[in-house]
């Protein structure tokens, strides 16, 4: 079997290195890739925004099976045009990808399947924002309805930060406030059908103890020992089947990685975002926890075949990933710095690389503000983790950085 993995971050590395583990498949590439990638895959140029390129590449290439990576591509109606082509595509149509590409969207559509989450105004002028914000209260929640890098949400007592903020949001949303730890599900849906994967919990700040600006994330964990036991068959059957029953009554049926973002409350389960597609950097830790054929599985699911898999397996013991960035990550991430290859000796480290490329003299660079996720594996959350940051503390690096508290709380016990 022959598979094409359309991006280029530490999830698509972690998603070739499982795909590539699959004793069926024969080939991976990745467009367009990067080059660490060139590990697992082979790697082929391609403007992932352009469906109908996409689509010609992979006939071109003639593989079985297309997974698509980040956002953008699918937004764009790349998994349409690849079904057109008559290849099968793990990633949503465009139309379902809306369920996160519009927030409003999933608000719409959570209320008709009746899935918990959190009420919601989408406001047309300011006069509605300061309307929801009173009718809701403090603390305010204000979001861009459309797709903004994790950037777009704030989160605050102040009713001018609120108001500034739905000022700069070319469309707003305002939101009640939920509170509970949050934790991250992952399905894998062929339409009609899902089987969830380990719940991993992430990490969006950059600074230790939750500190400084939002981020693509910077680092998580799998599986969650805090989390109920019944969690991952819970959230299938309040939160993803409803959803994916919804979006076929549609005619839009969701074939990919449907992604809950959720909040226990002391109300129960609610839905705080869905995503379209794995999450980074939580896929990498749950991938190489993943003992189930990857491709295998990814192929049914396109073609609509999943019932036939059954339930996931996982190893035993847990995963961490800790995401190295470059200085000034997120805002402005110092470029071209040089890394010198081979500081991570053990074994039982694994390095997905998301912002790394190579210069002229074949030297590794940073390309990107989240270079790497370092992950590793142990029988307990706490061996995981230290496995990770011993591996770190010997890793010296210009212009980089790193939370030094990933899992911490979880192992002291201290989230309930
Ligand atoms: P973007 O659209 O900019 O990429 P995002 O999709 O990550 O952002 P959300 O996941 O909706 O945005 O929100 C980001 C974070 O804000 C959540 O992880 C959560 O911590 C907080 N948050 C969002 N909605 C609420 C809410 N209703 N109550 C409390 N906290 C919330």
């Amino acid at each position: 079997m022959k598979v094409l993995v359309l991006g280029s971050g530490a999830r698509e590395h972690a998603l070739a290195h499982a795909l590539e583990r699959d004793p069926v498949v024969e080939k991976v590439y990745a467009a367009p890739g990067a080059a660490m990638m060139s590990q697992v895959a082979e790697l082929v140029r391609v403007d992932m925004l352009y469906p109908a390129e996409v689509a010609e590449l992979a006939k071109k290439l003639e593989v079985d099976l297309v997974v698509v990576g980040p956002e953008a591509p699918l937004v764009a109606g790349v998994s349409d045009a690849v079904r057109e082509a008559g290849i099968p595509c793990f990633g949503p149509s465009k139309g379902a990808a809306q369920i996160e590409g519009s927030k409003a969207f999933a608000k719409e559509v959570m209320a008709a399947a009746g899935v918990p989450t959190a009420q919601s105004r989408l406001c047309a002028d300011m006069a509605e924002v300061e309307a929801a914000l009173d009718e809701f209260g403090a603390p305010y929640v204000v979001k861009e309805n459309g797709l903004a890098s994790g950037k777009g949400v704030i989160v605050t007592e102040d009713r001018a930060a609120a108001i500034a903020h739905a000022e700069k949001c070319q469309e707003v949303l305002v939101e009640e406030h939920m509170s509970g730890p949050e934790i991250s599900l992952f399905a894998i849906c062929d339409g009609k059908t899902a089987v969830p994967m380990q719940a991993a919990q992430d990490f969006k700040r950059a600074q230790d103890g939750d500190k400084g600006p939002n981020t693509g994330g910077m680092g998580a964990y799998t599986p969650v020992p805090w989390a109920p036991a019944n969690l991952e068959q819970e959230t299938c059957e309040k939160v993803i089947q409803p959803v994916l029953d919804e979006l076929a009554k549609r005619g839009t049926p969701f074939v990919g990685l449907l992604y809950a973002g959720l909040m226990l409350t002391p109300k129960g389960i609610k839905v705080v975002e869905f995503n379209a597609r794995f999450g980074d950097p939580e896929t990498q830790p749950i991938l190489l926890q993943l003992e189930s054929p990857l491709a295998q599985v990814l192929l049914a699911a396109a073609k609509g075949e999943l019932e036939e898999f059954g339930p996931l397996k996982f190893a035993p013991g847990f995963a961490v990933g800790v995401v190295v960035a470059s200085e000034g990550y997120p805002e402005n991430p110092a470029l071209g710095t040089r890394i010198f290859e081979g500081q991570f000796r053990s074994g039982n480290i694994k390095l997905f690389h998301g912002g790394t490329g190579r210069d002229d003299l074949g030297n590794l660079i940073v390309t990107g503000g989240r270079i790497f996720t370092v992950t590793g594996r142990g029988h307990t959350l706490g061996f995981a983790r230290n496995m990770v940051y011993a591996a770190l503390k010997a890793f010296h690096m210009d212009k980089s950085f790193w939370r030094h508290d990933i899992a911490d709380r979880a192992i002291k016990g201290e989230i309930k």
